[in-house]
């Protein structure tokens, strides 16, 4: 199996308070496989995409990626994995605001010091995610699903095996949402990415193969399409 989650918790400590995130989450994602997370706000969604990506601890349980124990890694060791792995997107678009859309999809290969730009890459996902013809447009010159497709080339621009997204459309409106899902549907099965994308839409968890619905940091269901 491509992605083993088993018995996992994570419980948050503020001061005298305690918040049960995760109770004993198990989950098993096939490699390519493209897989929804629904719940109600609070049940544990982000916090299971945190503790795959390896940007936050989980207290006990297992999580293995390809063979790769996260529980066992050095924080160093992690942050190695992350980069080489996993590719992120979010609900907020996080652009550079004084970069151009082009800019900001090179950034992160630049500032990790790569020489080599896969220039066929770049232009394949410019033309995909239909924004080729705003590649020297900075942020505010750009709609919202725009800024979100460049932030989507950003993410696809290094050749990761696994794509999470975070309420990835939650600030489009419905016709750029549909749109966001499709491309990022066809771009992940054509080059074989993992792609776990957390919703509370049922509009963008129908593009899935499987929806997985958490309750209380528990998954409470889970339903192939
Ligand atoms: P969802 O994404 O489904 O809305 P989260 O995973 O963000 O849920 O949060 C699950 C629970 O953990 C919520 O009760 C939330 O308030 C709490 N929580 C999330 N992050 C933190 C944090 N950094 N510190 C304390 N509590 C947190
Ligand atoms: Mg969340």
């Amino acid at each position: 199996m491509f992605i083993t989650i088993e018995n996992v918790y994570k419980t948050y400590k503020t001061g005298a308070s305690e918040v049960h995130a995760l109770n004993g989450v198990s989950l098993q994602i096939e490699k390519g496989e493209h897989v929804a997370i629904m719940g109600k706000s609070g049940s544990g969604k982000s916090t299971l995409l945190h503790v795959l990506a390896g940007l936050t601890r989980f207290d006990s349980g297992s999580i293995t990626i390809d063979g790769n124990s996260v529980g066992a890694m050095s924080d160093a060791a992690l942050t190695r994995f992350r980069r080489e792995k996993i590719g992120l997107i979010f609900q907020a678009f996080n652009l550079i605001p004084t970069l151009t859309a082009e800019e900001n999809i090179l950034l992160p290969l630049i500032a990790g010091g790569k020489k080599d730009i896969d220039k066929d890459r770049l232009e394949m996902l410019l033309t995909r995610l239909e924004i080729a013809d705003r590649r020297s447009h900075r942020p505010d010159a750009l709609s919202g699903g725009e800024q979100q497709r460049v932030a989507v080339a950003r993410a696809l621009m290094s050749p990761t095996d696994i794509l999470l997204a975070d309420e990835p459309t939650g600030n489009l409106d419905s016709a750029n949402s549909m749109k966001l899902c499709q491309i990022l549907k066809e771009l992940c099965k054509d080059q074989g990415r993992t792609l776990l994308v957390v919703t509370h839409e049922n509009e963008v968890a129908a593009f899935a193969d499987r929806v997985i619905t958490l309750k209380d940091g528990k998954i409470e269901q889970s339903v192939n399409n």
